[in-house]
Parts: C-alpha cells; structure tokens; sequence
C-alpha cells in the first residue's frame, strides 16, 4: 500500500512537469518529452491517475507530451464516431470514441 501522503507529493509533482512539459514543448521538445516520461513515470509508480485534460496529452508509445497543431494532430472521424489523436514524432495514433450521451 502506497501512504496517502506519498500519493499527494507524487499527484503534486505529475501537476508541476505536466505544465513543464506543456511550456516547453514548442522550444525544447526533447526536454518536454522527458517530463512527460517522468510524470508518467510517477503516476505509474505511484498508482495516481493524471488530471483529466491531461489524459490524451501523453503519447502512449514515445511519451511526447502532445500539443494539438505543435506535434500532433486532432481529427474527428464521425464515421467511426471517435476522435484521432496522431502523434507526429512516432506516428503513432490512437482513437477515442465520442462522449456518449
Ligand atoms: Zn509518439
């Protein structure tokens, strides 16, 4: 069992280098990348979920921090009714179904 208080700091650092790595994203993608990773890292580590408008942020496969119109795509494929998020450093996408109702 992870302490409550352990889970708190980790939460708090996943908050810190998630905006880290969106304001470094632009200039310094490598350093963004690394962030990413380690507050993916943490949460894994410590069991904590990510902020909810965070969620999609972190490419699955190569940890990119992802900023829609910086270094990755966002499209609606109303077909399948889902979302595609494209990552353009590994080309990796992943789809999410539209919100039900
Ligand atoms: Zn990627």
């Amino acid at each position: 069992m992870i302490p409550n208080w352990q889970r708190k700091i980790a939460r708090e650092r996943i908050r810190i280098l998630l905006r880290e790595a969106e304001s470094e994203v632009r200039q310094h993608p490598e350093r963004s990348r690394r962030y990413a990773e380690l507050a993916r890292k943490i949460g894994m580590r410590y069991k904590v979920r990510f902020p909810k408008k965070y969620k999609r942020k972190i490419c699955k496969s190569c940890f990119s921090y992802l900023k829609p119109g910086v270094n990755c795509t966002v499209r609606l494929v109303p077909k399948e009714r889902c979302v595609v998020w494209r990552c353009l450093e590994c080309k990796k996408e992943r789809r999410y179904p539209y919100a039900k109702k």
